[in-house]
C-alpha cells in the first residue's frame, strides 16, 4: 500500500521502529503508540548512536503505562512463605 498523504515516516536504525511525521509510532507488534511509549519501551534500553528517538522535547513525557508493568513488584501470596 503506498503512503497517504506526504507523511515522511522515518524509521530508527537501532530499533527499527517506524515514526511518522506526527509522532505516531508503529512498532512491530501490537498497537501503534507515540513516541514516550517507544522510548519506555526500547529506546530508554538501547541507547545507541543512531537511535532517532532520544530528544526529550520530541519524547514528551512520559506515563507509567508506558513502560513495561514490572513485574516484581506483584506478589503471589503464599509463595514467600511455604512450610519446610
Ligand atoms: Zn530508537
Amino acid at each position: 500500500m503506498a503512503q497517504k498523504n506526504n507523511q515522511t515516516l522515518s524509521t530508527c536504525p537501532v530499533c527499527g521502529v517506524s515514526i511518522t511525521d506526527d509522532g505516531k509510532v508503529n512498532f512491530t507488534v501490537g498497537k501503534p503508540g507515540t513516541r514516550a511509549k517507544l522510548y519506555a519501551r526500547v529506546c530508554k534500553f538501547n541507547q545507541k548512536p543512531g537511535c532517532i528517538n532520544q530528544e526529550p522535547e520530541l519524547i514528551g513525557d512520559i506515563a507509567p503505562a508506558d513502560s513495561f508493568p514490572q513485574l516484581k513488584d506483584i506478589s503471589l501470596p503464599g509463595i514467600q512463605d511455604k512450610p519446610n
